[in-house]
């Protein structure tokens, strides 16, 4: 799925927007079409993009160390002289540089890497100055490939005045023009009154510097600069560069909120008999906490504004029936329903559900997914344009172009963290009809610690499930030692012989689904060795939907006691019956994901449990991880541990949610300054629009343009 493109496009922002900084990196002396073209690809268009390129860290050759008082492990500047150079062919080529100093000490420089020229230079008694990082070697201390300059007998070698920054690299280029280019930019840098477009209250507030102090002294510290600050990522050049890149984020998802309320919504305000009806044919009775939310959702539905609402719940909070009843409202109003999930897997289950309880109310539900094609697809296309599929389930097919809703009223998503929010406004855009757009239900089963979802979803408000289901009970969790595989093969034999059914989740990560599936495979043919007297079922991402639909169907029923799965069964499936989960190289697996995982068991009445199986030895982090799972069953505890061990970036899946494309801000490290962002957010947008709207196209550009609808 393909984001919304990160940078601006060419020409897209205006001068006047970025204050200079929008020149295209062309007009920088030095800048040909060959080397702007290198830059491109590294998505640096504009004199502003080399700004933000900001050093990855420095180096520091403002002094000089006699080679007597190296530390090993430490970077550091020495002066000194060739004594002698050996150059060896033993196993490679090697060539050795042993210098000395004033201070009498020796160390020895080693190349892998020289040329002939390069050799001819080092002639005893020459003079340079080289850095690098100090370490034992055979014969005393010794860097390897430092970075040295030769010198005159009467060259100047005073230090630097400023700390060296180094850059992330940009291919086909060295690291030295890199820098140069920073620099060439740099000199462009406006006064800081003009560049400036934050309220002076705010910045003294924080005690930040300017937005021109702070590049300045992020791409050259001074050379007293706290570099364990930096390296922190906390030092005030650098908080101020996020919280403004954050503050415009979020300004970009006001922005789209505000625009979107501004079109009409088709208010809807049925009777609910058919809710009423469907509520009567369910089994259970709804709890407070779904009750509640679906008041919050009829609400917003009946306004002439487009809902954006997202609706949280755990794991089995049971979202579902609740989108449900809001779809049977639209329904009754005239009107029809799209229900998008991201994985045909879980789009098959709502199909499911949905069938089973909209049909018999005399509903039409419509199925269109990538794999429906043909006649099929262009009898679904029919039906949805017509009116006559009230509605519609599927995945991000219903996307797709020719794809034209009649009277498209409410757009449900489920697991919207899988989505972006572009994709979440496409399907938005499927229902417009003069200037009516559809109202929005965003379900996600992810929870967002809070600081995060304002972030993350600044355009949606949020409802809450926060009450499970009753009658169900908690999920007991144990790691152990993959060593122990024979204990836990028994332990499947003895919850299957007891009537009850198990998942195992085969996990690798970073292979290919084909790869996952033979690992799948070979894990299903052992087990099945292992336990004969079972009926076991395989599912994993490769497989057709129609086998995967079999063998799902077959696990449910209770035919098969043991499904051996890839984490493709990690969003949505239900079985009630299945007690039992076995997570197989469980450390592998972030904490948002093993929770998901887990929240498949634990759905009906029995006791449940899940074996965290993991490969000796542990890391400190994997350790802590599965020491959350063991100690937790609550969602939103884990998704503020798994905050705080991993950082936002896959807490959110944020390659989909557009959050990844920070250059400078990190949610984890910055999550503090997120109060003042959105404080300052408010009052922006209520003072002075205007400047909210520069904030918004200096650092996000193109993604704002995209919302801009
Ligand atoms: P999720 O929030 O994870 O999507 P589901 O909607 O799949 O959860 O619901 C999980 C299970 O709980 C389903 O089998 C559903 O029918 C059931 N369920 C939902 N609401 C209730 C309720 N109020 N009482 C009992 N069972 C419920
Ligand atoms: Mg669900």
């Amino acid at each position: 799925m393909a984001g919304p493109p990160r940078r601006r496009g060419a020409g897209a922002a205006a001068p006047s927007l970025a204050a200079g900084g929008g020149a295209r990196v062309g007009t920088l002396p030095g800048v040909g079409p060959k080397v702007a073209e290198k830059l491109a690809a590294r998505g640096l268009e504009t004199v502003q993009d080399l700004w933000l390129h900001l050093p990855l860290r420095y180096e520091d050759r403002t002094r000089i160390t006699a080679i007597a008082d190296l530390v090993p492990g430490q970077p550091a500047q020495v002066e000194a002289r060739v004594v002698a150079v050996e150059r060896s062919f033993r196993y490679r080529p090697m060539l050795r540089v042993a210098v000395g100093d004033q201070s009498r000490g020796t160390l020895v420089l080693r190349f892998f890497h020289f040329g002939k020229a390069q050799v001819a230079q080092f002639v005893p008694g020459r003079r340079l100055v080289c850095y690098g990082e100090a370490r034992p070697g055979q014969h005393g201390l010794e860097m390897v490939h430092p970075s040295y300059r030769l010198l005159a007998d009467d060259a100047d070698a005073t230090p630097r005045d400023r700390l060296d920054p180094v850059y992330p690299a940009v291919e086909g280029l060295g690291p030295a023009s890199v820098a140069k280019l920073v620099g060439e930019a740099l000199k462009r840098l406006p006064p800081a009154e003009e560049l400036e477009l934050l309220p002076s209250g705010l910045r003294d507030r924080l005690g930040l510097p300017t937005l021109r102090e702070a590049l300045l002294t992020a791409h050259r510290p001074p050379p007293d600069a706290d570099l364990a600050l930096f390296s922190a990522g906390r030092h005030p050049a650098q908080r101020r560069l996020a919280l403004e890149e954050l503050l415009a984020h979020h300004l970009s998802l006001r922005r789209q909120r505000i625009a979107l309320r501004a079109h009409g919504a088709m208010p809807v305000r049925p009777k609910g008999k058919l809710a009423a009806a469907l509520r009567k044919r369910l089994a259970f009775a709804l709890t407070g906490a779904q009750q509640r939310v679906l008041e919050e959702v009829s609400k917003d539905m009946a306004r002439p504004e487009p809902m954006l609402r997202l609706v949280q719940g755990d794991v089995g909070s049971g979202k579902t029936v609740v989108a449900a009843l809001a779809a049977a409202n639209a329904v009754e109003a005239g009107r029809q329903v799209a229900l998008m999930a991201p994985t045909e897997l879980l789009a098959e289950q709502h199909l499911a559900n949905f069938r089973a309880w909209l049909e018999p109310l005399g509903l039409r539900v419509t199925w269109l997914a990538g794999k429906v094609t043909g006649k099929a697809r262009a009898a679904a296309l029919a039906e949805i344009a017509s009116g006559q599929a009230q509605v519609v389930v599927g995945t991000h097919a219903l996307m797709q172009e020719g794809v034209a809703f009649s009277s498209l009223a409410l757009a449900i998503v489920d697991e919207q963290h899988r989505f972006g929010v572009h994709q979440r406004l496409a399907l938005r855009d499927k229902g417009l009809s003069g200037s009516q757009v559809p109202h929005q239900l965003v379900m996600t089963a992810t929870p967002i610690p809070r600081t995060l979802a304002m972030s993350a979803y600044a355009d949606l408000d949020v409802s809450v499930i926060d009450e499970m289901p009753p009658g169900r009970t908690p999920v007991t969790t144990v790691a152990v030692s993959g060593e122990r595989r024979a204990e836990v093969v028994e332990r499947i034999r003895a919850a299957c012989a007891e009537g009850r059914q198990a998942y195992w989740v085969c996990t690798l990560i970073e292979e290919s689904e084909e790869v996952e599936g033979q690992a799948a495979q070979s894990t299903y043919e052992q087990l099945g060795a292992a336990l004969p007297e079972l009926r076991l079922g395989l599912l994993h991402g490769r497989m057709k939907p129609a086998e995967k639909q079999t063998v799902m169907a077959r696990f449910k029923s209770g035919e098969l006691n043991l499904l051996v799965a890839t984490t493709v069964i990690e969003v949505g499936v239900d079985v009630p019956n299945a007690s039992l989960m076995i997570i197989e190289n469980a450390e592998r697996l972030g904490l948002a994901q093993l929770h998901q995982l887990r929240g498949r068991v634990g759905r009906g009445a029995a006791a449940s449990s899940c074996v965290l199986m993991y490969k000796p030895p542990l890391s400190a982090l994997a350790r802590e991880r599965l020491e959350v799972m063991r100690a937790s069953t609550d969602g939103f505890l884990i998704a503020e541990k798994d905050l705080e061990l991993r950082g936002p970036g896959e807490l959110l899946g944020t390659r989909q949610t557009g959050l990844a494309s920070f250059r400078v801000a990190d949610l984890a490290r910055d999550a503090d300054l997120l109060p003042e962002v959105h404080r300052a957010a408010d009052a922006l947008l209520a003072e002075a629009p205007a400047l909210a709207e520069r904030v918004v196209a200096r650092w996000v550009g193109g993604a704002a343009r995209f919302a801009g609808a």
